[in-house]
């Protein structure tokens, strides 16, 4: 008597899969496709596992006919099962577009199983009713316990073999599963009459579901597409092969447009972005990584499609997304990346993706240059690091020449980063990616120190300068040990905070005012003096002016040099009227006024003549070493 109550739990598993699935969506890959083709030969294997269990049990319940067929059914179904799996899996680790002649191949085994049960009328090897309607295994039935076997150990290999592509933790959970379904082979000869395999076969496919077609953690919740960390699984895989290629499509500065026409309205364009694109790549996988980046994977193609694609999407772009008052043209940023020509590591790739739209190319983005940018950005956070380790920053000085009393009185510290391999990285460059990682904060100790050490040496003071002007960068502002960083400097040194005039330049005041603004007055308890660098290079704001107590404005190098170019001696009439009433304007506010980037002596005489306060520049001298600086000043302050 056959206990059939394993089979009908099955069946409801079997089911509640289907339904979870079907209305889940998401089905349009095809390893999603092919789960659900075992789900449904699954299902045809448990109804007719049991009906030939019931009419085996009572052949009362049924013909002969239907004895037969549901025991074709069961068997050809659950031979299939086996193959099925191997090709699912052939499909998660990315050989569909590769590999169909190992497909072929591999379906060989269950082919032959196949033409067995269609033949077995005849021969009666496989299984056969005897005249008590009893069922009963033929000589042949071997054959399909050996490829179901042999199915699993392939399926087991690839697993193990592909555990990277798969991801660590996903090979485990499918290896769990496959493994689960090999429990009723042993179970099945201490309980011969109880149909156990299809229940554990079940339990291993919602094992799978639950681990691998689980797509809560690779579908974006607002754009319901593939999302970034799918994208990264999907890389892993294509970075591996060549012939791929990923169309990267920006859309600029998401913030500003939410708060122009709200969040929902934004969220509803995006969406509608995302699904045009879904359907639009159709068989390709369209993935949004957040903030308006998305990404298409386009596999083994060519690079027609490729440009057809991309201009499909250009064209589309040019046209307004959304409805009524809420109808915008988005400019667009797209770039086609050439895997692995153009990228080999991953890290490149998702910088490629992650990079916010830089603004000033309405198409194209320039794939090569970005990544040499991002590499260059990388030597040089390695090259800081290594003269961090090294100690082998160095600070040059360059004078300011004090107007009113004809001598340099103060100089500004300029750090230099040289290399011995790289030579000198300019501070321009070094200063911006120090600031992002970090290491801002060390260099900013460093010079620092270095000024004060040479301050206190005493020879500076003898040759007439009363203080040095050092950089402040808006990181150090935010760091809460600054004040007692430059304190026990201080200290060390037995100096006072009057010979050290911090600068802090205008994009700073753009950002944090109340952190700046309280940091500043700390500073200036301690007896420190602040002077506002580049004024007029864009962030121009007066009110914080009013708030921050400076005491000397640097006018930049850029106002000075719209007014008389330095290599033309010509500027433009508005730039003169424009420095013109900018130092007088400062100066009746009672600031003193210096300017940058006097180079030559047209424009010292100029500046002299609307009572500058202070100039620096290649005129006077350009940053030097200490010692070429102190005999400078012996020359200029004699
Ligand atoms: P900055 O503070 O505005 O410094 C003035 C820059 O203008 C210096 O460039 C200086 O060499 C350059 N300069 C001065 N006079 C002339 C001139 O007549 N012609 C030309 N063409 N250039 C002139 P440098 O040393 O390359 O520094 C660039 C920037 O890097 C600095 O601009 C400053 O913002 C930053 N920086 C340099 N050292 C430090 C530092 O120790 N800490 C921080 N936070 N920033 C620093
Ligand atoms: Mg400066
Ligand atoms: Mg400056």
């Amino acid at each position: 008597m056959y206990h059939i109550e394993f089979d009908i739990a099955a069946v409801f598993v079997t089911l509640f899969i289907l339904y979870y699935i079907i209305f889940r969506k998401g089905l349009s890959k095809h390893a999603n496709r092919i789960y659900l083709c075992m789900l449904v030969l699954n299902l045809a294997a448990e109804f007719s596992d049991i009906t030939a269990a019931v009419i085996n049990n009572e052949p009362a319940l049924g013909g002969l006919v239907i004895q037969y067929l549901s025991n074709y059914i069961y068997l050809a179904a659950h031979s299939i099962l086996g193959f099925m799996l191997v090709i699912y899996l052939f499909y998660l680790i990315g050989y569909e577009k590769h590999e169909k002649a190992a497909q072929l191949m591999l379906s060989a085994p269950v082919c032959v199983i196949l033409i067995l049960l269609i033949t077995n009328p005849f021969h009666r090897k496989i299984f056969f009713i005897d005249e008590n309607r009893n069922y009963a295994h033929g000589g042949l039935f071997f054959t399909l316990y050996v490829t179901a076997a042999a199915y699993m150990v392939f399926a087991i290999y690839l697993i193990i073999r592909h555990r990277l592509v798969l991801a660590r933790a996903r090979a485990s959970a499918l290896l769990f599963f496959i493994l689960i379904s090999f429990i009723p082979i042993v179970v099945q000869i201490v309980f011969p009459l109880y149909l156990f395999t299809m229940f554990f076969e079940t339990m291993g496919l919602m094992g799978i579901l639950f681990t691998i077609e689980n797509k809560d953690d690779i579908i974006n919740p607002t754009t319901g597409i593939l999302n970034r960390y799918a994208l990264q699984m999907a890389i892993d895989r294509v970075l591996q092969t060549s012939g791929n290629v990923l169309i990267i499509v920006k859309i600029p500065n998401l913030n500003y447009y939410n708060k122009m026409i709200g969040f929902s309205n934004m969220n509803d364009i995006l969406q509608k972005i995302a699904k045009w694109l879904e359907k639009t790549c159709n068989r390709y996988s369209c993935y949004d990584c957040n903030r308006g980046h998305f990404a298409v994977l386009l596999e083994a193609v060519d690079d027609k499609t490729v440009n057809a694609l991309k201009q499909k999407i250009i064209d589309q772009f040019e046209k307004p997304w959304g409805k009524g008052e809420f109808s915008l043209v988005f400019p667009l940023q797209i770039g086609v990346v050439h895997m692995p020509d153009d990228v080999k590591t991953m890290e490149n790739l998702l910088m490629l993706i992650d990079a916010p739209f830089d603004g000033k190319t309405s198409t194209e983005l320039d794939v090569v240059k970005a990544i040499s940018d991002y590499e260059r950005t990388v030597l040089i956070e390695r090259l800081i690091d290594k003269a961090l380790r090294n100690k082998s920053f160095q600070v040059y000085y360059q004078p300011i020449w004090d107007y009113n009393e004809g001598k340099v009185r103060s100089a500004e510290a300029l750090c230099r980063l040289v290399d011995d391999e790289y030579g000198l990285i300019s501070p321009n460059e070094f200063i911006p990616v120090s600031e992002r990682n970090g290491a801002i904060l060390e260099i900013g100790k460093l010079v620092f120190e270095k000024v004060c050490r040479f301050y206190q040496e005493g020879r500076l003071r003898k040759l007439g300068v009363d203080y040095i002007e050092v950089n402040l960068s808006v990181v150090q502002c935010m760091s809460k040990d600054l004040e007692d960083v430059f304190d026990r400097t201080l200290s060390k040194y037995s100096l006072n905070a009057r010979h050290i005039n911090l600068e802090i330049t205008e994009s700073a005041t753009a950002g944090n005012q109340t952190i700046l603004i309280d940091t500043i007055e700390r500073l200036r308890s301690h007896g420190f003096e602040f002077s506002l660098d580049d004024y007029g290079t864009g962030y121009s704001n007066i009110s914080y002016m009013y708030e921050l107590p400076f005491s000397i404005i640097k006018i930049d190098k850029s106002i000075l040099w719209k007014a008389i170019h330095p290599k033309t001696g010509r500027g433009q009439p508005n730039a003169v009227i424009y420095l013109e009433n900018t130092v007088r304007m400062l100066k009746d506010m009672n600031y003193s006024v210096l300017v940058e980037g006097v180079e030559t002596l047209e424009q010292k005489l100029f500046l002299e003549e609307l009572e500058c306060d202070y100039f620096q520049g290649y005129y006077f001298s350009k940053p030097v070493q200490e010692e070429v600086f102190l005999d400078y000043l012996k020359v200029v302050n004699a």
